[in-house]
């Protein structure tokens, strides 16, 4: 199993990475941030496959990959 980071202060809330997740493993909180943004969050750390699509996808280069 692979960990994802996300950076929430690049984070814009685009929602491309919860789209195109296989394993639906990403999701928008449900709370806005101090900038008004719904940023992006892991569901559950152990369902990660490290397969990369989240971190290929992000415009903005917020997700790193461990593992
Ligand atoms: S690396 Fe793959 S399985 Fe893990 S969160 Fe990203 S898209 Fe989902
Ligand atoms: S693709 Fe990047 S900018 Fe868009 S919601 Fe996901 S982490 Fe945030």
């Amino acid at each position: 199993m692979s960990k994802i980071k996300i950076n929430k202060i690049r984070c814009k809330g685009c929602s491309l990475c919860v789209v195109c997740c296989p394993k639906k493993n990403l999701k928008l909180e449900d709370k806005l941030n101090e900038a008004g943004i719904f940023t992006a969050v892991v569901v559950d750390e152990n369902n990660c496959t490290g397969c990369g699509f989240c971190f290929i996808m992000c415009p903005d280069t917020c997700i790193e990959i461990e593992g």
